[in-house]
C-alpha cells in the first residue's frame, strides 16, 4: 500500500497553524510530516503536539522551510503576505502542492504566485469553507439577475486581532458580484467610508468591516432596492471548517498539473 501524503504546516503557532495541525494530525487522508516557524521562533527543536500543550505528535519544530518541504507531497501555509510569497517559490523547488489560506496580498505578491505557478499546483483561496464558496456562486447569479437598482454592500466581521480588511473573503465576494454585472471590481469598488463623502455612486459595491472580541468570521452580501432587500449571508462558527478546506485541497492537489487551482476547482463548484 503507498504511504499518505505526507503535509507540512507553515506558521504552526499561528490561530490557524494550530488548527492545521490538529486536523492534518487526526486525518486518516494524510501524515502530518513537518511543522516551520518563523526564525529564532522558541518552539524550534519542541514537538510540535507538546509545543501546542497537548501530546506529542512525533514532528519537531523547524525553521529549515526547504528542509522540511523535501519530504512532503503538500505545504499548507495560512501565514502571512511576505512569507507565503517565498514559501511559493520553496514548495516549487521541493515539487509540493502548495495550499495557500494567506490573504492581504498585494498586486506584486500576487505576480509572485503566479510565477511559482508555473512550475509548482497552487490552490488559493481567500477563504476554504464549502458554504462560502457556494456564496460566491449565489453572489454572482443574483448580481446578474438584479440591475443597479440594486446597492450591493458587502458588510463583514472578524476577530480583534485581523490585520487586513476588508477580508479576502469580502473581496472574493465583491469579486463574484461585480463579475455578475460584467463588472471589474476595481472599478466599482467603495472600500472607505467617512466624513461627507456625498450620495452612494450608482452601480458600486461597498464594502464595511467590523472588527472585535473573538468572532471567527461572519460576511453579508446585501443587495438593497427601493422597497426590498435581499440578505445572503454566511457565518464560521468554527475554525476547523477552514483547516478541513485545506486539507481537502491538499488532497486533491496530489497528481495536478501545474497551475493556480482555487477552491471552486477542489470542490467541482
Ligand atoms: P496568526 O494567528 O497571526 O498566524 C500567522 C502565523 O504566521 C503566525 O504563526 C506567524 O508567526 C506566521 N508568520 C507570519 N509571518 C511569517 C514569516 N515571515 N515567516 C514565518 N512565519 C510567519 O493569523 P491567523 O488567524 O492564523 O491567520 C493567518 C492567515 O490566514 C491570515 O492571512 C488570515 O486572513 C488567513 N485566513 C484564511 C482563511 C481561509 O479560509 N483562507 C481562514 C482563516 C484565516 P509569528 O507569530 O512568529 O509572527
Amino acid at each position: 500500500m503507498s504511504e499518505l501524503p505526507g503535509i507540512v504546516v507553515t506558521g504552526a503557532s499561528g490561530r490557524m497553524g494550530q488548527m492545521l495541525i490538529r486536523t492534518v494530525a487526526a486525518s486518516e487522508a494524510c501524515r502530518l510530516v513537518g511543522a516551520t516557524v518563523r526564525e529564532g521562533h522558541d518552539w524550534i527543536g519542541r514537538d510540535v503536539g507538546e509545543a501546542m500543550g497537548g501530546a506529542a505528535l512525533g514532528v519537531t519544530v523547524t525553521d529549515d522551510a526547504l528542509e522540511a518541504f523535501s519530504h512532503a507531497q503538500a505545504v499548507i501555509d495560512f501565514t502571512s503576505p511576505a512569507a507565503t510569497v517565498e514559501f511559493a517559490g520553496l514548495a516549487a523547488q521541493a515539487r509540493c502542492v502548495h495550499v495557500i489560506g494567506t490573504t492581504g496580498m498585494g498586486e506584486d505578491d500576487l505576480a509572485r504566485i503566479a510565477a511559482a505557478a508555473r512550475h509548482a499546483t497552487i490552490i488559493r483561496a481567500g477563504n476554504m469553507s464549502l458554504g462560502v464558496n457556494l456564496l460566491m456562486k449565489l453572489t454572482r447569479m443574483v448580481a446578474s439577475a438584479l440591475d443597479a437598482d440594486y446597492d450591493i454592500e458587502i458588510v463583514e466581521a472578524h476577530h480583534n486581532r485581523k490585520v487586513d480588511a476588508p477580508s479576502g473573503t469580502a473581496l472574493m465576494l465583491g469579486e463574484a458580484a461585480a463579475d455578475g454585472r460584467g463588472m471589474r471590481l476595481a472599478d466599482v469598488r467603495d472600500a472607505a467610508r467617512d466624513g461627507i463623502t456625498g450620495a452612494r455612486k450608482r452601480g458600486d459595491i461597498g464594502f464595511s468591516a467590523i472588527r472585535g472580541g473573538d468572532i471567527i468570521g461572519e460576511h453579508d452580501v446585501i443587495f438593497a432596492g427601493e422597497g426590498e432587500r435581499l440578505v445572503l449571508r454566511h457565518v464560521a462558527s468554527d475554525r476547523s471548517l477552514f483547516a478541513k478546506g485545506a486539507v481537502k485541497a491538499a488532497l486533491w492537489g496530489q497528481g495536478k498539473k501545474p497551475g493556480e487551482y482555487d477552491m471552486l476547482d477542489v470542490l467541482g463548484l
